[in-house]
């Protein structure tokens, strides 16, 4: 059993968690590295806006109730612009609560992809590793559009 925090951007703070927590049960976008495990979503929260101060103690409350991983999710990577300070938040959760960090949730959806696309805004290796697990191909982007 995979014990699982999530923080979302926000920006998106009134998101009821839809795309999240249908791609949890489904296992899609960053949730098929836990394909075939069970899993857990014991914390959900909001990075508290930016600079996103809510970071620096969501995760222990997260820890308490078990959780082994942090998935920052893809509202980090999608938006306009992308969360600037990701990296920060990678380097800080496993350095502070000793927790594995996984950049995304859902599947990126098509219009995100198209407009990022356009942008050139992952065209990078560095963001081409980021969006590894959550760039999936066009019929599961147009499926959680
Ligand atoms: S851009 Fe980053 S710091 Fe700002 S609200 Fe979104 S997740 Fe938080």
């Amino acid at each position: 059993m995979k014990k699982i925090g999530i923080i979302i951007c926000h920006r998106y703070h009134t998101c009821a968690g839809g795309k999240c927590l249908r791609s949890m049960r489904h296992r899609e976008g960053a949730f098929a590295l836990y394909k075939g495990e069970e899993i857990e979503l014991v914390g959900f929260t909001t990075c508290g806006g930016c600079p996103g101060g809510n970071v620096e103690y969501a995760p222990a409350e997260m820890k308490r109730n078990g959780a082994e991983v942090i998935h920052l999710a893809t509202g980090l990577v999608v938006g306009y612009p992308p969360c600037p300070r990701l990296e920060a938040f990678c380097d800080f959760i496993p350095a502070k609560f000793g927790l594995e960090v996984v950049i995304g949730t859902h599947p990126i959806p098509e219009n995100y992809f198209l407009t990022h696309q356009a942008l050139g805004t992952w065209s990078s290796a560095r963001w081409q590793d980021r969006i590894q697990n959550i760039l999936p191909a066009r019929e599961m982007r147009l499926a959680y559009d």
